[in-house]
C-alpha cells in the first residue's frame, strides 16, 4: 500500500513567533505513524522550523531555483536546501505557476535537479477554473505530466499532488468523486508514460481547502493517498485532525 502523506503548505504567511506557536502545537499533537508529514515555511524560517521540530515531521522549501546556484540574485539553489538539512522541496504549485509565471519546463527542470541531489519533491498540478469549464482538465494535467516525464528517471521521490487551482483557498473542496476522476486519470496516464510499477506506488494527493470536515470522505477514495493543506496547516489540532484521517 501508498503510505498516507500530509504537506502542510504555509505559504508566504508567518512570522518568528507564529511560526514557534504552530511549531510548539505540532510538537504536542498526536500523530499516527502510518503517515508521511511535511510542512512547508518560507525560506527564511527553514532553518528555525527544522531546529525546533521534535516531532517526525519534515521540511520542505516552497520553491527552489532550477539549476546550480550561481549569479541568480534572490533565487536559493536545491544545494542550499540540503545544506541546511531540509529534505523536500514543492514544485510547480499553483502560484507560482499562475503568479509567478512558472512553465512546465522551468518545473520539471527543477524537479529533475532537486532529485539528483537527493531532495524530495512535492509536485503540484491542476487545472483553472476556465480549462475546467472547457472540458480541458485531463488535457492540462497530461501536459503538465508530460514535461515532468521527460526530465525525472526516479519517482520514488516524488509526491504528486493534485490542486484545482479553482478550489485553492475558497473553503470548497471538490468533491470527493470529482478529485477521485483526476487522481485515477493521472494514474492511468502515468502507467501509461512511465511503468506499472511507478504508477502503482506513487503517491498522488488532493490539495485545495482541505479541512477535518472535508479530509474524511476524500481519504476514502482509493486513490488519494494524502493531502497537502493551505489554510488548515496553521492550527496544530485541526492539522493533526487530518492526519489521522487516514482510511
Ligand atoms: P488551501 O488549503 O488554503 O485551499 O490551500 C491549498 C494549497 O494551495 C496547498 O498547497
Amino acid at each position: 500500500g501508498r503510505k498516507f502523506f500530509l504537506g502542510g503548505n504555509w505559504k508566504c504567511n508567518g512570522s518568528k513567533d507564529s511560526i514557534k506557536k504552530l511549531v510548539d502545537e505540532l510538537n504536542a499533537a498526536d500523530f499516527d505513524d502510518d503517515v508521511d508529514i511535511v510542512v512547508c515555511p518560507s525560506y527564511v524560517y527553514l532553518t528555525q522550523v527544522v531546529g525546533s521540530l521534535t516531532k517526525r515531521i519534515d521540511v520542505a522549501a516552497q520553491n527552489c531555483w532550477r539549476g546550480e546556484g550561481g549569479a541568480f540574485t534572490g533565487e536559493i539553489s536545491a544545494d542550499q536546501l540540503v545544506d541546511v538539512g531540509v529534505k523536500w522541496v514543492v514544485a510547480g504549485h499553483a502560484e507560482r505557476r499562475h503568479i509567478l509565471g512558472e512553465t512546465n519546463t522551468v518545473v520539471a527542470l527543477k524537479c529533475a535537479y532537486a532529485i539528483s541531489l537527493g531532495l524530495n519533491v512535492i509536485i503540484a498540478v491542476g487545472e483553472t477554473l476556465f480549462e475546467r469549464e472547457q472540458n480541458l482538465t485531463n488535457d492540462v494535467i497530461f501536459e503538465q505530466l508530460q514535461s515532468l516525464t521527460s526530465k525525472i528517471a526516479d519517482w520514488t521521490k516524488v509526491v504528486l499532488a493534485y490542486e484545482p487551482v479553482w478550489a485553492i483557498g475558497t473553503g470548497k473542496a471538490c468533491s470527493p468523486e470529482e478529485a477521485q476522476e483526476v487522481h485515477l486519470a493521472i494514474r492511468e496516464w502515468m502507467k501509461k508514460n512511465t511503468s506499472e510499477e511507478v504508477s502503482s506506488s506513487l503517491r498522488i494527493i488532493y490539495g485545495a481547502s482541505v479541512s477535518s470536515s472535508t479530509c474524511n470522505d476524500l481519504a476514502k477514495q482509493h486513490d488519494i493517498d494524502g493531502f497537502f493543506v493551505g489554510g488548515a496547516a496553521w492550527d496544530g489540532k485541526e492539522f493533526a485532525a487530518i492526519a489521522n484521517s487516514v482510511k
